[in-house]
This record gives structure tokens, sequence and C-alpha cells, in this order.
């Protein structure tokens, strides 16, 4: 006799029962969100008018390959187009990283805290986290994660401006890692925010001109934060061929949609208006820190388009207060808090509620 259906339990991984879901910033309908590191800003005319012709033809597939928007960005990046792989967001460009990079057992290094996929993927595919605590400062402690190296890792990952505490390393400490790292390692240079930063004469370099002269070496960008597509879902890989190629073995076929595709093209081409609404963030940036730290908050230089508040065990607390307040930002348990800096108005809404529950 068959079993009936509802005894039925399918097979899934049992390793997969520890391994928790991505949990994405909240979304309460009135209330300010400023958990994800979005812009605010809608697309240009230029930008909706390419997703709108688009989508007259979305009955067939997208180009594969995506070979118009990948020839855009080697121009853009004075590259060649085989060195560019686009993907479904910079986070699958990630997975595809440990996947090709790993086998079960393998390691992953990373910063602690960063970028939660950093982890999730690694243990979807098998593979081991290894995380390397950040510095007192929250800066990435790159000596330490060049000792932490072993003869079982594959990948590493460097978020620079880390997330979520906007911290950045110094061109010089990112050079003598990449020399402390084995050429048969790959190294991710993870770029989500890289258009918002304004480095300092130390943290200046240029990670399209490492890559040149380390073949292990990937940067990834994306179009999701200042070219403010991240409703569509488009990042990009810049690397060795040999990496490039091999991420194309492991996409998911037709993952860029042709949406998406029109509008990175059109994002490309009006760049510099894009980029230009990059100088007010960093402005503001300067000045939610200022008044945050002046209300008595630690937060440490941040370099992207978020600032992070060490709070330690009244981080959730915070949180929980922020959303009673009408503004949604990122808790870490026990660790802190992130908060996206957007346009003056509403950075204050934020900013009244801190100084508030600062003064209480
Ligand atoms: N890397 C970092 C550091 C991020 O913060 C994010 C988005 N939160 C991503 C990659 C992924 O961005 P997307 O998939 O939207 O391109």
């Amino acid at each position: 006799m068959s079993p009936r259906l509802d005894q039925v339990t399918p097979h899934i991984r049992p390793d997969l029962a520890d391994v928790p879901a991505y949990v994405p910033g909240k979304n309460i309908p009135g209330a300010l969100k400023l958990a994800s590191n979005e812009t605010t800003f809608g697309p240009l005319p230029s930008v909706a008018t390419a997703i709108a012709e688009a989508a007259a033809g979305i009955n067939r597939y997208p180009d594969n390959g995506a070979v118009e928007l990948t020839g855009e960005l080697a121009k853009h990046l004075d590259v060649a187009p085989e060195n560019v792989q686009t993907g479904c967001g910079s986070v699958t460009l990630c997975q595809n990283l440990i996947t090709i990079a790993t086998r079960p057992g393998d390691e992953v290094l990373f910063a602690w805290r960063s970028f939660e996929t950093y982890p999730l993927a690694t243990w979807v595919a098998g593979a081991n986290p290894v995380q390397v605590p950040l510095t007192d400062g929250r800066v990435h402690d790159l000596p330490a994660m060049a000792d932490a190296i072993t003869d079982r890792t594959r990948l590493i990952f460097v978020c620079n401006p880390n997330n979520p505490t906007g911290t950045v390393v110094d061109a010089d400490a990112l050079e003598a890692f990449l020399a402390r790292v084995p050429s048969d390692v790959l190294v991710a240079l993870d770029e989500a925010y890289i258009e918002y930063l304004r480095p300092s004469q130390a943290q200046r370099f240029d990670a399209i001109e490492l890559t040149r002269r380390y073949p292990n070496l990937v940067v990834l960008r994306t179009f999701s934060k200042a070219y403010g597509l991240a409703g569509l879902r488009v990042g990009y890989a810049v690397a060795d061929p040999a990496v490039t190629n091999a991420l194309l073995k492991v996409h998911v076929p037709f993952s860029v949609n042709s949406l998406a595709q029109a509008a990175a093209i059109a994002s490309l081409h009006a760049a510099p208006e894009l980029l230009a609404r990059t100088d007010a963030i960093a402005t503001e940036r300067q000045r939610v820190t200022g008044r945050l730290r002046e209300a008595g908050y630690s937060v440490p230089p941040s370099q992207a388009n978020f600032v992070w508040l060490d709070l330690g065990e009244d981080a959730i607390a915070f949180a929980r207060d922020a959303t009673e307040a009408g503004v949604i930002i990122r808790p870490f348990a026990g660790e802190g808090v992130r908060v996206t800096v957007t346009e003056a108005h509403e950075n204050n809404t934020f900013l009244d509620f801190a100084e508030a529950r600062a003064a209480r």
C-alpha cells in the first residue's frame, strides 16, 4: 500500500536544517525604511524608457550571455569583455564563486562581521566558513586574515567598504595581503558600495587595475546601490577569463533578465548623472556621523551609504524603539545597528530619534 501523501517526508540534506535563511530588511507600509542601503531615487526617465522598451519583448528569453551589457561594462571599465561576467545581483556571483572554488570541507575565509551571504552561501555549498574578527576600529584585519589561510582555503572575501560597518582598507594593507595569498586561492573584493567611496590618499587604489596583476583577484560590483536598480537584480564580476569562464558554467541560464540588461545599459549611459547623486550621500554621511558622535554614539568612519552604531547588547532594543518611532533600521543582535544614509530630511528623522533616545 502506498503511504498517504501527508505522511511522506521528502529527503532534504540534513545539514541544511542548521542553515538560517537570508533575512532581508523589513518593509512596513508607511514607515521610513533605512534598513537595506537602497537609494531613495526612482529610475531616470531614460532608464524607465529602456525598461518599457525591453518589456515589449519579454515573450523571448533574454540574451544568456548579456553580450551588449558585458560589452558596455568592458568599455566603461577599460577591460576586455572576457574579463566580465554578469549575474542576477552580485549576491548570486558570491554564491557562484563559492561554487566554482570549493568542494565540501574546503574553507571560505572572510572578516566578521561582514555581509551575511558569505557564511550562508558557504554552508549551503557544504564548505566551512572561517571568520576573522574585525579590528576594534571595525576594519578588516588583513594580517590576521592572511595568518588564517590554510591548505583548505579556496576563496577569501574582502568587503570594501565593509557591510555593515562601512569601513575600508588601506591600499598598502591590501597589496601586502594579496602578496601573502597563495596564487591558487581566489580573492573576491566585494565593492558593492564602491561608488560612495571618497578615499583618503592611503585608501586609494584601482581594483580593476589590481585584477591585471593578480589573476586570482575577482572584483564584484552591483547596479543595486548607487545605480538604483535593486529591484532588477544585476551585478557583475571583473576577473581573469579563467574565472569568468568558470562563472559562466555555473550560472543559472538567462539569470540576468531582459529588463535588467536594458536598464543596466541605460544606467551606464547615464553614469555621470547617477554617480553625481553619491556626492550628496557622502556629505550627508559626514553630517550624520558627526551628529551621532556628538550624541555619544560610537560610529566608525563609513565610506558607504550607511553608518554603523556600536551598541552591543542594546542593538535589538534600539532597533525596536526606532521602529516604534517609524524608522526601520537593521539590527545585529549583541553588536550594533546599520542605518542607511539617504536624503537630509529622512536622515533627520532618524537623527531626531537617536538623539532623543541618547538623552533619555
Ligand atoms: N555585497 C554586499 C557587501 C552587499 O551589501 C550586497 C547587498 N546587500 C550585495 C553584495 C548584493 O547586492 P546585489 O545582489 O543586490 O547586487
